[in-house]
C-alpha cells in the first residue's frame, strides 16, 4: 500500500510548558484551527478535548500524554494545499512530579513548541523542561502566550528566554500593544501585520504594518536577518555583499538552523483570546523537522551491535511503546512511535524485553474527539495498538525476524511511598488488577507487598504523583482505598567490609537440616546496586545450593538491616561453607544465606541513606533572608543564589533532604506573601546524620 502521507510532511511535536502557562489552551486551539475539533473548549469549563480523563479536568492539569493527529495547511501568503502537513501532537505534562511523562514524550518527539506565560516569562519548570529537551536534542520554537494579561510584557519575557534558556532565541514577531490593547502581531520575515478575525480568530488577515510600529519592526527585522545568516556561510557572504536574500531562502536557512538547534524562533500571542496560534502552526510546518530531517535513532541488535534506524518504510518494523493508557471506550491503548518499517493490523510483533510475540489486532489513531481505525501505520508515524497485554512503557516492538532494542526511557527511582489498604473485601480483589495496570502505564510507579503484614506499599516520584494514582484507582477502577502517611523511600547500605558465618543446622532425629555458608560484604559505589559473587572453591558447597543461598541473601537485603529499608550498593561474596550429604537442602542454604548476610551487614557499619532533592526556589529579594533561614532549618544546603532582574527576584539553588520538604509549598507561600515558587526533583541518595538515623530506626520519622 502506498504511504498515506509523505514522510517529509509529518511533524511529531509536543507542547511543553510550565504548569499554567497555557499548554492546554494552546493545544486546544491547535486542534480547533486544524479543523478537527469543532468547538473551542476552555480549560475552566472543564470540557477540553485533549483532557479526556475526568480527573485531569478537575485538576486542570494534564497528566497523561495522549497523542492526537491533525492536519494543517500554512496560512502564509503563497502557501497552498501541497504544503499541508500532518501533525502528531503529543501532550506533555508540566508538573515536575510527572517528569517521566515529559521525558517519555521528548523521547518520541521530533520538535517542540515551548509555551511561556507573558507575565512571568521563564519559570523554574520551563528551565527544567528546557534542559530535558536539550538532553534529547529536540528542536524548539517558543510561544510567549497571554499577552492580553495585565502586566504582560513580550520584551521582558523574551529577555528571560535569552538570559535563562538560550542566547540563540530570536524574535520572529513583535506584538502590537499589550493587555487589552493587544491587537495582533508583526511578522518580521514577511513584514506584514497579522490580525486574527472572526469570532474565534479563525481568519488570518495579512495587512500593512501600522505606522507607529514600522521603525521598530525594521530594527527587529535586521536583528533577525543577521541571526539567520550567521548560521550559513554562503548567505552570510551574500548579506555582507549587501545583496537581498529572499524570504523563501531565509526560511530554508532558518529551518536548517532550528533543526540543528542553532536558533530558537520566538512567537507571541494569546491563545485564550485566539491570537497567534495559527502562525505557530505555520512555524511548525516551516521550521520543525520531519522524521527524515533528524539523525536516525539507534538500537542494539541481538548480537550486541549498534544499529542506526532510519525513517524508511522499506526497512524492518521498529517501534517504541511510549505510553500505555486505559481508554474508557476501547480499553488498553499502547501508544507507539514507528521508527522504521510499516505495521499492518493483524500482524505479529516481537517485544524484545519479554521475548514474546504479540498480535496487533487493531491500530487506532486518535483525533481530538474521535478514534479512527487504521489498517497500517508507516515509518515516522504515531498510533496506538488496542489490547496488547504484556507491553509496558519503554518496550521495543519490532519485526520478529529482525530483533532490536531501541534506546529505552530511563525511569528514575521512586523516592516516596505509602501504605495502601482496600476499604472492603470487594475492593481488595480489584485493587491488585488496578495497581498492576497503573504500574504498567507508569514505570515510576511501583508496588510492593509487605510479606509480614500483608499490606501493600506503593511508591512514586512525589506526593502529588501518588495522590493522583490513588485518585485514578478510585475513578477508573472503582477501588476505594485508605492510604497511610507518605514516607520517604529510605535505603540502607554498609560503610565497611565484613565477613560472617550463617549456620542453619538441625540434626536431632529424623531428617535434619544442614546449611552453612561464609559471606563477605563490601560497599559499592553509590548507585551501583547489588552484586553477588560465587567464589566457592573445591566444592565446599555443591553448585545446586548456590542459587538458594543467593535467594536468602536477596530476601535479607530486601528486609533491611537497621530499619527495614532495602539494602543497596553492596557486593556480596560467597566464599566458603560446608554441607551434609543427606541433610542439606535448598531451604537450609537459603536460611543460612539470609542469616550470614544479616550478621555480616551488621558488622559492616550499616547506614541509612535518604533521597536528596534538587530544589530551585524563586523568592522576592525582601524575603530572601527568611527563605534561606528556613532552608537551613530543613538541613538544606545552598549551592547558589542568583539575581533575576528586573523583577528583584532571587533564585536559590539548594539540595534538601526529601523528608524535610513535606508541606513546603505552604511554608514558602507564607514566607514570601505568596510570591515565591519552587520546583523539586530527585538528585541523589546520601547518608542521614546519626541523630536522624536513630529517629528513623525508632520509627519516629
Ligand atoms: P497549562 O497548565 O499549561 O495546560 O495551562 P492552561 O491552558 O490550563 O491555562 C492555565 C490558565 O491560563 C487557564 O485559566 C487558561 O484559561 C488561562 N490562559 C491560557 N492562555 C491564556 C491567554 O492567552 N491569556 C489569558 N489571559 N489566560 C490564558
Amino acid at each position: 500500500m502506498a504511504r498515506e502521507y509523505p514522510l517529509e510532511k509529518v511533524r511529531n511535536i509536543g507542547v511543553i510548558a510550565h504548569i499554567d502557562a497555557g499548554k492546554t489552551t494552546v493545544s486546544e486551539r491547535i486542534l480547533f484551527y486544524t479543523g478537527i475539533s469543532h468547538k473551542i473548549g476552555e480549560v475552566h469549563e472543564g470540557d477540553t478535548v485533549m483532557d479526556w480523563m475526568e480527573q485531569e479536568r478537575e485538576r486542570g492539569i494534564t497528566i497523561t500524554a495522549a497523542a492526537t493527529t491533525a492536519y494543517w495547511t500554512p496560512t502564509t501568503a503563497g502557501s497552498d494545499a501541497s504544503q499541508k502537513i500532518k501533525i502528531n501532537l503529543i501532550d506533555t505534562p508540566g508538573h515536575i512530579d510527572f517528569t517521566i511523562e515529559v521525558k517519555r514524550s521528548l523521547r518520541v518527539l521530533d520538535g517542540a513548541v515551548v509555551v511561556f506565560d507573558g507575565v512571568a516569562g521563564v519559570e523554574p519548570q520551563s528551565e527544567t523542561n528546557w534542559r530535558y529537551a536539550d538532553d534529547y536534542n529536540v528542536p524548539r520554537i517558543c510561544f510567549i502566550n497571554k499577552l492580553d494579561r495585565l502586566g504582560a510584557s513580550f520584551d521582558r519575557s523574551f529577555e528571560s528566554i535569552l538570559e535563562r534558556l538560550s542566547p540563540n532565541a530570536v524574535k520572529m514577531q513583535i506584538p502590537d500593544g499589550h493587555e487589552d490593547k493587544f491587537t495582533g502581531v508583526v511578522d518580521l520575515l514577511s513584514m506584514k501585520f497579522v490580525q486574527f478575525e472572526g469570532q474565534k480568530g479563525e481568519n488570518v488577515a495579512y495587512k500593512d504594518i501600522p505606522e507607529d510600529l514600522k521603525a521598530l519592526a525594521e530594527k527587529e527585522r535586521a536583528i533577525l536577518i543577521e541571526k539567520i545568516v550567521e548560521t550559513d556561510d554562503q548567505a552570510m557572504q551574500k548579506y555582507l555583499d549587501g545583496k537581498e536574500i529572499n524570504p523563501d531562502q531565509l526560511k530554508i536557512i532558518l529551518r536548517n538552523a532550528v533543526i540543528a538547534g542553532k536558533i530558537y524562533p520566538v512567537f507571541c500571542g494569546s491563545a485564550l483570546k485566539n491570537k497567534g496560534v495559527q502562525l505557530v502552526l505555520d512555524a511548525v510546518a516551516w521550521y520543525l523537522p520531519a522524521p527524515i530531517d533528524i539523525p536516525p535513532t539507534t538500537g542494539t541488535d541481538d548480537k550486541g551491535n549498534s544499529v542506526a534506524v532510519e525513517a524508511k518504510d522499506e526497512a524492518p518494523f521498529r517501534a517504541l511503546a511510549f505510553k500505555v493508557a486505559t481508554d474508557p471506550f476501547v480499553g488498553q491503548l499502547t501508544f507507539f512511535r514507528v521508527y522504521s518499517g510499516v505495521l499492518s493490523a493483524g500482524s505479529y510483533v516481537l517485544n524484545t524485553r519479554t521475548g514474546q510475540q504479540e498480535r496487533i489486532g487493531r491500530i487506532v489513531r486518535l483525533h481530538a474527539n474521535q478514534r479512527e481505525d487504521i489498517k497500517e501505520i508507516d515509518a515516522g508515524g504515531i498510533a496506538a495498538a488496542v489490547g496488547l497485554k504484556a507491553t509496558k512503557t519503554g518496550d521495543t516492538l519490532c519485526d520478529p525476524d529482525n530483533p532490536i532494542i531501541l534506546m529505552g526511557i530511563d525511569a528514575p527511582e521512586p523516592v516516596i511511598s505509602l501504605r495502601i489498604e482496600p476499604k472492603t473485601k470487594a475492593d481488595q480483589e480489584k485493587m491488585g488488577i488496578a495497581l498492576r495496570k497503573l504500574s504498567d502505564e507508569d514505570p515510576t510507579f511501583r508496588i510492593k507487598g509487605d510479606e509480614e503484614t500483608g499490606e501493600i506499599i506503593i511508591s512514586g516520584m512525589g506526593e502529588l504523583h501518588l495522590e493522583v494514582l490513588v485518585d485514578r484507582m478510585r475513578r477508573e477502577f472503582s477501588v476505594e482505598a485508605n492510604t497511610g502517611r507518605p514516607q520517604v523511600a529510605y535505603k540502607e547500605t554498609i560503610s565497611n567490609e565484613a565477613q560472617a558465618e550463617g549456620k542453619y543446622i538441625r540434626q536431632s532425629g529424623g531428617r535434619g537440616q544442614y546449611g552453612h555458608v561464609w559471606l563477605k560484604v563490601e560497599p559499592l559505589e553509590r548507585g551501583k546496586g547489588y552484586e553477588f559473587v560465587d567464589a566457592i572453591k573445591g566444592g565446599a558447597i555443591p553448585q545446586e545450593f548456590i542459587p538458594a543461598t543467593e535467594k536468602g541473601v536477596r530476601e535479607a537485603l530486601d528486609k533491611g538491616i537497621l530499619a527495614g529499608f532495602p539494602v543497596v550498593d553492596m557486593k556480596v561474596t560467597l566464599y566458603d561453607g560446608s554441607y551434609h550429604d543427606v541433610d542439606s537442602s535448598e531451604m537450609a542454604f537459603k536460611i543460612a544465606g539470609s542469616m550470614a548476610l544479616q550478621e555480616a551487614a551488621k558488622r559492616a557499619k550499616p547506614l541509612i541513606l535518604e533521597p536528596i532533592m534538587k530544589v530551585e526556589i524563586i523568592t522576592p529579594e525582601v524575603t530572601l533572608g527568611e527563605t534561606t533561614g528556613d532552608l537551613a532549618s530543613r538541613r538544606g544546603q545552598i549551592m547558589s543564589i542568583e539575581d533575576r532582574n528586573p523583577l528583584n527576584l532571587k533564585i536559590i539553588d539548594a539540595r534538601v533532604p526529601l523528608s524535610e520538604m513535606f508541606g513546603y509549598a505552604t511554608t514558602l507561600r507564607s514566607l514570601t506573601q505568596g510570591r515565591g515558587t519552587f520546583t523539586m526533583e530527585f538528585d541523589h541518595y546520601e547518608p542521614v546524620p546519626q541523630n536522624i538515623a536513630q529517629q528513623i530506626i525508632e520509627g519516629k520519622k
